[in-house]
């Protein structure tokens, strides 16, 4: 298959800060995530499908039916979306996450005799794939649970890396697990561990017993800006802060008292 790649600043001309704190309440976490990635991607498709003729674009799904809150890449919206001839296509909104691992990329190795180098990561800049950032973890996770070898996908891990996960699941605040959807990714992989292991892949034999039986939800943080998240005093904080125009604010996040503060907050 022939890969195209696009440079975009998708990310920098919109000020994502302020549209957080006024619609973020309304959103499970980002307005990235929330609202603005599906059809921001697709967009970005657009002049490729029709300089090269292709029909249909298929934007894989995020979640199944069972997801229930607001997501900006969803059947109902990518489905809709069309320009000339070309038609979006939701793919595969009938597996969740686990299941893709299980029945389309187990079956492509085992097939192909091919490991495919994942890009996981929520880094834009510093790494190809980080390997301790939620997304990175819950992929790998993902990918030991059905014996597939993360280090021939394009990550790097060692036989400490699941004592590191299990310690950052139960550390709530700060953890890895921080909104619905987290809580949503993290329980399916939980509602796919066999009752006995077939194999010890990376020691993580123990951590999927225990991962089996722990309470997601109960142990998840709260996002700074979410659904899930009451109006408190830090978070009148954050809206002042992110009301402020853009070059104040950077100003401020020069002052790292300040700056440590506000991360910390
Ligand atoms: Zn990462």
């Amino acid at each position: 298959m022939e890969i195209n790649f696009i440079k975009t600043n998708l990310h920098e001309f919109i000020d994502e800060g302020p549209l957080n704190v006024d619609f973020g309440r309304y959103l499970t976490g980002s307005w990235w995530g929330g609202f603005h990635h599906g059809i921001g991607i697709l967009g970005l498709c657009a002049p490729i499908t029709v300089a090269k003729h292709i029909e249909a674009l298929l934007i894989a799904a995020s979640c199944t039916r069972e997801f229930k809150y607001p997501w900006g890449s969803h059947r109902l919206i990518d489905n809709k979306l069309s320009w000339g001839d070309v038609k979006v296509v939701h793919d595969c909104y009938e597996l969740s996450r686990q299941e893709k691992i299980r029945y389309v990329l187990k079956n492509y190795i085992t097939i192909g005799k091919h490991y495919p180098t994942l890009r996981s990561c929520y880094s834009r800049f510093r790494d190809f794939n980080c390997s301790t950032c939620e997304k990175c973890c819950r992929t790998i996770t993902g990918l030991v649970l059905e014996n597939i070898d993360p280090n021939k996908c394009g990550f790097s891990i060692d036989s400490k890396f699941f004592d590191f996960v299990k310690a950052n699941l139960t550390k709530g605040r700060g953890g890895l697990i921080q909104d619905y959807g987290e809580v949503f990714v993290w329980s399916d992989i939980q509602r796919h561990i066999p009752k006995a292991m077939s194999h010890n892949l990376y020691n993580s034999e123990e951590f999927f017993r225990w991962l089996r039986d722990f309470d997601v939800s109960e142990n998840a943080g709260k996002r700074k800006f979410s659904i899930t998240r009451k109006m408190d005093i830090t978070w009148c904080l954050f809206y002042v802060y992110y009301k402020l125009p853009k070059n104040a604010r950077k100003a401020i996040a020069r002052l790292k008292p300040i700056a440590k503060l506000l991360m910390s907050l």
